[in-house]
């Protein structure tokens, strides 16, 4: 493969979606985790390769340790290693802590946290062995303030940030850059649900006062995985508006 490989978990839609169209528009070979929602994802790949790009999708429930070492293993194999691997894939159960259920709690822990060990896991011998990779992990300015009615999310996304300060201190010998982006309040599925007063409450907390575009973080990720981005590792860039400044 003459291309670079850049997996995304999670990229059948919002930012994860905008990460493969951003990224098959810079000329990488790029692979499109998604967990249910086929049509989404083909819709995806459809758009990279009408736009002249290559790529393909991969089904995979990144929570799962033994399916997601299986994804990791065929990629591996078919295209000789994951250049980029963009930790994406993430979901909300937002409830109050008197209400949230021990299931609440775990099952957003194991997508957002434990979804992105299980892939830098299954990843690592194979940047190793080529002395170079870039690993992005998406967090959230959650994670950085924390949020009533999110004690799980804010711990997946704290944990995420411990993560990429760990993996970036243990793999920066190897050449290999990890850094993660909080992003702020982005248009998509996952804010759709919000209600227009919580929205409008959103926005007063935002110095540009506009929600963020998927592209506003896929832009960042295109930066951070390129060679202008060579000499930044153990970061958490926020774009999220000026909120957490
Ligand atoms: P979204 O529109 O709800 O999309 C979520 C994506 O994750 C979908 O592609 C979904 O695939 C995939 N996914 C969910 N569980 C999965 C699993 N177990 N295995 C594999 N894929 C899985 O979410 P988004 O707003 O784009 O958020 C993307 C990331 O940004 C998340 O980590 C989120 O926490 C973070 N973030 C979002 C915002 C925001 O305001 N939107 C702010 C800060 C951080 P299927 O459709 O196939 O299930």
């Amino acid at each position: 493969m003459d291309k670079k490989v850049v997996l995304i978990t999670g990229g059948s839609r919002g930012i994860g979606k905008a990460i493969a169209l951003t990224l098959g528009k810079s000329d990488y070979h790029v692979i499109i985790n998604y967990r249910s929602r086929e049509d989404e994802a083909v819709k995806v790949l459809e758009e990279i390769i009408a736009g002249g790009g290559s790529g393909s999708i991969y089904q995979s429930d990144i929570s799962n340790y033994n399916e997601t070492e299986k994804m990791m293993t065929d990629i591996i194999k078919e295209y000789g290693g994951i250049d980029v691997l963009v930790n994406n894939a993430g979901i909300t159960k937002d409830q109050l802590m008197l209400r949230m259920s021990e299931e609440d709690f775990s099952s957003v822990i194991d997508i957002n946290l434990k979804g992105a060990f299980n892939c830098v896991k299954h990843v690592t011998r194979s940047m190793f062995k080529k002395r170079s990779g870039c690993i992005i992990n998406i967090s959230s300015v959650i994670g950085l303030v924390g949020n009533a009615g999110q004690v799980n999310y804010a711990a997946s996304k704290a944990g995420i940030i411990g993560m990429t300060k760990a993996l970036a201190k243990e793999y920066a010998a190897r050449n290999i850059r990890v850094n993660a982006i909080a992003p702020g309040f982005i248009d998509t599925e996952m804010t759709d649900v919000l209600s227009e007063e919580i929205k409008e409450d959103i926005l007063d907390k935002i110095p540009l006062h506009t929600l963020g575009r998927p592209e506003d973080i896929a832009n960042m990720v295109n930066f951070l995985a390129s060679d202008q981005a060579k000499y930044i590792t153990g970061q958490v860039i926020a774009v999220d508006g000026g909120m957490t400044m």
